[in-house]
């Protein structure tokens, strides 16, 4: 398979040898009683990174970033920032700050003062801090409501006020837990593109938890999968997407077809899979699976073609019958039951407004794919 950089920017120090990783998780285990939360794990953050990690409710992700931000020690293995052991040190020591998924605002106070408020704790000279806030409510775009008082805005702005306030004081490392809960589908969408400008014009390591595939997605450099307090995988978005390393992980994000097989004949990453019930599936992404492995091949529903005549010259393809028709707008999603009862997804974005080849339910249709559409997984 060639290979998937992150696709954002020229940015890619875990590709560098020797870069030097910024905050290290060195295997961190973290019980609770004897209920373990996290559970030896390692990974590396480098800085100016926007790194997320992705899992589901009670995966461990919270408890990372509460070990990072100092409040709770892990109970084994060691977490270092820049170098330096940060085992005993208080997290008002630490050059991390964390910004709440409730956010926190001081309600009695102004926007400018819910900024100000670390600042003044801090000692910092009066006219420094205005202009620190001034620069601060430039940046989230709320100079025009430094007066008002948290109530008086909407969702959005109070968390904007909150990023603002949790970047005042300029932390080498902004930890974000679940950021946008609070948000609606769309604010989300544009906010997740300002804390995306925010990140870069300012410089900093954020690492955010988000249990939203899609947020991940868009807003990260790289993405940890968590489960049950292990990493699955950490890579590129377009890496989780298109080289997911195991089966876990090609479920987790996004939609995909899962085929059972075995692996028939295979040279250098060419394979024929036998998936049972006659079928054949010739792929180019075997990876190292040798003949006779028992493997899943994952495809996913937007490189699946769906056809009502079988494609000349195609590499793949499998009969069936239209069970489903989702008309999305911008594209078609369509479930074809194969002659084995097995549903395939396939989605066809509508670029024209009238389709070529149309299918409706109970139709007879092919599928077809690729060998170089789908992946081999042996995990
Ligand atoms: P969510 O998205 O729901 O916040 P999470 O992945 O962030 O989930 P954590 O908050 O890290 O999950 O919790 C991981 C596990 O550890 C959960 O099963 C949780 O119940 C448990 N846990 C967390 N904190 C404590 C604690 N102080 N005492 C006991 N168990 C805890």
């Amino acid at each position: 398979m060639k290979s998937l950089g992150s696709i954002r920017r020229d940015f890619a120090p875990w590709n560098d040898p020797n870069a030097k990783p910024y905050i290290q998780f060195d295997n961190v285990t973290k019980k609770f009683g004897d209920f373990t939360a996290v559970n030896n794990l390692s990974l590396t953050i480098f800085e100016r990174e926007f790194f997320a990690l992705l899992g589901a409710s009670g995966c461990g992700k919270s408890t990372l970033l509460r070990m990072l931000a100092g409040f709770e020690e892990p109970t084994a293995g060691r977490i270092l920032l820049d170098g330096q052991d940060l085992r005993g040190i208080p997290p008002y020591r630490r050059p991390v700050n964390m910004m709440f998924q409730s956010y926190a605002l001081f309600p009695h106070m102004t926007v400018e003062n819910n900024i100000a408020f670390g600042l003044k704790q801090d000692g910092m000279p009066k006219p420094e801090i205005a202009a620190r806030v001034a620069e601060m409510l430039r940046l989230v775009k709320l100079e025009q409501f430094a007066k008002r008082k948290p109530h008086q805005l909407s969702g959005g702005q109070r968390q904007r006020v909150a990023l603002a306030r949790s970047v005042a004081k300029r932390p080498k490392v902004l930890l974000l837990d679940e950021p946008l809960g609070a948000l609606d589908k769309k604010l989300r969408e544009e906010t997740q593109f300002e804390l995306m400008d925010l990140q870069q014009n300012l410089g900093l390591t954020f690492v955010v938890v988000t249990h939203d595939q899609e947020e991940a997605m868009t807003m990260a450099d790289r993405i940890a999968i968590i489960d049950k307090g292990e990493v699955m995988q950490v890579a590129t978005p377009a890496e989780v997407y298109e080289a997911p390393g195991s089966r876990f992980v090609a479920g987790f994000v996004g939609n995909v077809n899962m085929f059972e097989g075995k692996i028939a004949r295979g040279e250098a990453g060419v394979a024929s899979i036998d998936a049972g019930n006659g079928i054949t599936i010739r792929t180019e992404n075997a990876g190292n699976a040798a003949a006779g492995a028992a493997v899943t091949f994952a495809i996913r529903p937007e490189k699946i073609k769906v056809s009502s005549t079988k494609p000349a010259g195609a590499v793949n393809a499998i009969e069936g019958e239209v069970y489903d028709i989702a008309y999305l707008g911008d594209m078609t999603v369509y479930h074809v039951r194969l002659d084995d009862g097995q549903v395939v997804r396939a989605s066809t974005m509508n670029a024209a407004r009238i389709t070529e080849d149309p299918l409706s339910w109970n139709d007879r249709a092919w599928v077809s794919f690729r060998p170089d559409a789908g992946v081999v997984l042996t995990r």
